[in-house]
């Protein structure tokens, strides 16, 4: 979300500083869609005639050890355990804002290139569009600040994009109506990347608080709130995105479909005095590591080989592998498949541990 990403501040004596920096913006922005419509669609298909639905849920700000699932002691993740989500050990993160890290792991930039690589790699739509599919990018977060411009160019190689610029999206899970629209549409296979506000700060805007499973909640200030009522706060977010887990699961089990889920990045929660994120901070395991899950249907199964998959579980990953996971699971053929990076392949190889020494700090 761009609220901490946004170079702009609101404050009348900065008017002719804000007028310079949108225009800056309004300018790069302006090259970079005029850079990203020159880019060609790979060659890809897909290997099987069947018809195939692939989701990634990519949620935001959340942190994979809070997770039921991984382990964390609160029940947080129900549906993704009746479901039987395959949980990734670790993921690294691309970068630590929303902003830098949405356009690298939605395309083949790597993790370590440049900040605006991804404008010459292809994104997951270009593949998938190659590949027959019609794509989608459905987002609950908005595109009209400045700062988020990385993801509006890439969302903007999908076949059908909404931002929820109007607002009209209060709770992610009413982005299950655009879901829907993609679903309603003629076309044989589908791609839709579902964007969440998911545990974004301000966490208590995120679910109904007469359902709010911890409490007491932490009150309008992120940074002075006890650690403890910040988690629980943070915690009931976990607890929405679960639930929308389980709704997608719903409309897809009869299908052939497959489910990605991630986050961009993670959050601090007051270790080391630190709350929130921002950029510049992967080295702090807390926002660089992220959650990674799949979910196969039934009929998906039979398309995957399970074992390969369940044995690539604790090998330590990167965003980098969400691109070629998803076309590698999808069973699409292209020349820009890597499988080394490819969750669905015996060849995915482990990253160096980058937090082997890493202690966290008391929690502030
Ligand atoms: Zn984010």
């Amino acid at each position: 979300m761009a609220v901490f990403g946004s170079d702009l501040e609101i404050l009348p004596e900065k008017i002719y500083e804000n007028f310079y920096h949108l225009t800056r913006n309004n300018i790069i922005l302006k090259y970079m869609f005029y850079k990203r419509n020159s880019i060609q669609l790979p060659n890809a298909v897909s290997s099987d005639d069947s018809e195939r639905v692939v989701v990634f849920v990519l949620t935001d700000a959340l942190r994979p050890d809070h997770l039921h699932i991984n382990g964390y002691s609160r029940q947080t993740t129900p549906n993704m355990e009746k479901n039987n989500f395959l949980s990734f050990k670790e993921m690294y993160a691309c970068e630590t804002v929303t902003t830098r890290s949405v356009p690298c792991l939605l395309t083949d930039m790597r993790r370590r290139d440049e900040r605006y690589k991804f404008l010459d790699e292809y994104s997951v739509f270009n593949v998938f569009k190659a590949a027959g599919y019609y794509t989608s990018f459905i987002s609950a977060q908005t595109a009209i600040t400045t700062a988020d411009y990385g993801q509006q160019i890439i969302a903007g190689d999908a076949d059908y994009v909404f931002f929820n610029n109007d607002y009209s999206i209060r709770y992610d899970k009413e982005l299950l109506k655009y879901f829907d629209n993609v679903m309603a549409h003629d076309s044989k296979n589908k791609l839709i990347v579902m964007q969440l506000n998911g545990s974004h700060w301000d966490y208590n805007t995120r679910f109904n608080h007469d359902e709010a499973l911890w409490k007491p909640l932490c009150g309008n200030f992120a940074l002075d709130c006890p650690a403890e009522h910040l988690t629980n706060s943070y915690d009931n977010t976990i607890v929405e995105t679960d639930k929308l887990l389980n709704s997608i699961v719903e409309k897809l089990k009869d299908k052939n479909a497959i489910i990605f889920f991630s986050s961009d990045h993670g959050q601090s929660l007051g270790e080391g005095g630190l709350r929130l994120h921002s950029h510049g901070r992967l080295h702090i395991k807390e926002v660089g590591v992220v959650p990674f899950a799949v979910w196969f249907s039934d009929k998906a199964k039979t398309y995957t080989n399970l074992d390969i998959v369940s044995n690539n579980l604790n090998k330590i990953i990167t965003h980098d592998s969400i691109f070629h996971s998803m076309i590698g699971c999808a069973n699409i053929k292209t020349d820009v498949l890597d499988d080394s990076l490819n969750i669905c392949s015996s060849r995915l190889i482990s990253v160096p541990n980058e937090y082997k020494n890493y202690k966290a700090k008391p929690v502030q």
